[in-house]
């Protein structure tokens, strides 16, 4: 069996088609997809998947960055964890890329200085779950008592 995670990589990242994939993994098309879904990723839609290249050619270019309560979202059509105007919080996209993996949901990423509009990798923390997020504001609040 193919490995799950080398394959979302190749598919989200690089792109690949559940075709090429199969090819690539002496499999069919319908075991790539379903390694996939069950790896909890939403699959491009037929016409996403057609446009091939996406973004600044794509009709909804509104030029890729919007900002949302003091944090910075980057348009991104293909990322698994978009949200339903095909968006990405910066901050969870550069802490993606100095991983090399995509965050689950479940994951988050704090911002050391407070500023949520400061998305350098230096002034990022990655919590496993918003109760360990938690767990490190309290004790920074009774640190400051
Ligand atoms: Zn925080």
């Amino acid at each position: 069996m193919p490995n799950k995670e080398e394959i979302c990589k190749l598919y989200f990242r690089d792109r690949l088609s559940t075709t090429k994939l199969a090819k690539q993994f002496r499999c069919s098309s319908r075991t790539i997809k379903l390694l996939i879904e069950r790896s909890g990723f939403k699959l491009r839609s037929l016409s996403e998947a057609g446009k091939g290249k996406l973004g600044k050619e794509s009709s909804h270019w509104k030029g890729g960055k919007r900002h949302l309560r003091g944090y910075v979202l980057i348009c991104d059509n293909s990322h698994p964890f978009r949200d339903c105007d095909n968006y990405v919080p910066e901050h969870r996209l550069v802490m993606e890329k100095h991983l090399g993996r995509f965050l689950n949901p479940k994951e988050i990423v704090h911002h050391k200085n407070n500023k949520p509009s400061d998305n350098d990798i230096k002034n990022l923390v990655l919590f496993k779950n918003q109760a360990e997020h938690w767990r490190y504001h309290r004790k920074e609040v009774n640190n400051a008592k």
